[in-house]
């Protein structure tokens, strides 16, 4: 079998005169993986990415595809979705896939094409008419024409809707389920926790954690959180540690490693607890305790 990861990079950093956007970044992608890269505003992802991508150059460290230096077999074997890509105007969606497919030696036929991102019912379509969930079908089968063993899809699903959001995933689970490789960058945690293998978080140019999701849990937190509506707290509020979430209807967050002892106190307290719900740690969590920034929404 062969163990060599798909893409590895060693020591990358990227400087600029005021700012060291990335700032000595190892990680390495087994082949098959979803990887995905996540972090703040201004952390570091897209420039990375940019350097993988070779589209710029490191200030230095090594970015290795296959175990070898980036080359024209790179160039070949890489598909690439944008956060923004412009298009030729008045090109149908048919249209601009020939194109694309035109700049390859190698494609993946358009039928299979238009089957995977499914494309069947708007493929004479002029591409400026396309909804945003359509619009980044069309963009994932573009960086899909030449059959790549890697496909980088930087924050593909930012702007779309819960469902769009889901036929996506689904795209991205039959691109994986064909033994490719997915680089992806998002704002969503839950995205990242349902689709990814494997994560890593960086923040101020620097990786900060790395491992599989569940991995980076369970390392991280050894409790669950037993969240109630504020109303109902009021008296528990002075004798018991929480953290209040400012929403609509605020609730309050109670990290515990005993779920029943904790329960007791609040009843003691005089608490309700008719609105209570517990919950396992997610991955926003953990963002937050790492990062100390709540998410982009
Ligand atoms: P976002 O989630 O907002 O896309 P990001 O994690 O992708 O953020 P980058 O775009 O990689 O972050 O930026 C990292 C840092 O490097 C930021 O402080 C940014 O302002 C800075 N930066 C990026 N490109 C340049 C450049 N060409 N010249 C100077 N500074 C830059």
């Amino acid at each position: 079998m062969n163990t060599t990861p798909i893409l590895e990079v060693r020591n990358l950093r990227k400087h600029y005169p005021k700012v060291k956007a990335v700032d000595g970044v190892d990680f390495s992608v087994p082949t098959g993986i979803c990887f995905g890269l996540l972090g703040p505003n201004g952390a570091g992802k897209t420039t990375t990415i940019e350097m993988m991508e070779g589209i710029i150059r490191p200030s230095s460290g090594e970015i290795l595809y296959k175990g070898e230096p980036m080359g024209p077999r790179f160039k070949n074997e890489v598909g690439i979705q944008f956060q923004s890509t412009a298009l030729q105007d008045f090109l149908t969606v048919r249209e601009n896939l020939k194109f694309f497919s035109n700049l390859y030696p190698k494609n993946r036929s358009m039928d299979e094409l238009i089957e995977i991102c499914a494309l069947e019912s708007y493929l004479d379509r002029d591409a400026r008419k396309l909804s945003g969930g359509q619009r980044q079908r069309m963009l994932l089968a573009i960086a899909l024409v030449n059959d790549p063993e890697i496909v980088f899809l930087d924050e593909p699903t930012t702007g779309l809707d819960p469902q769009a959001r889901l036929n996506f995933w689904e795209l991205i689970n039959r691109i994986k389920a064909q033994n490719k490789t997915v680089l992806l960058t998002t704002h969503y945690m839950e995205e990242a926790y349902n689709l990814c293998d494997q994560i890593a978080i960086m923040d101020h140019g620097k990786i900060i954690a790395q491992g599989s999701p569940d991995q980076l849990l369970s390392e991280h937190f050894q409790d669950v959180i037993i969240e109630l509506p504020a109303q109902d707290f009021p008296q528990a509020a002075e004798v018991i540690p929480h953290r209040r979430l400012a929403k609509v209807n605020p609730s309050i967050e109670i990290s515990t490693q005993d779920v029943n002892k904790t329960v007791a106190e609040l009843l003691q307290a005089g608490a309700s607890l008719a609105g209570l719900q517990v919950r396992q740690r997610t991955l926003e969590d953990l963002f937050l305790e790492l990062t100390g920034k709540e998410l982009r929404q």
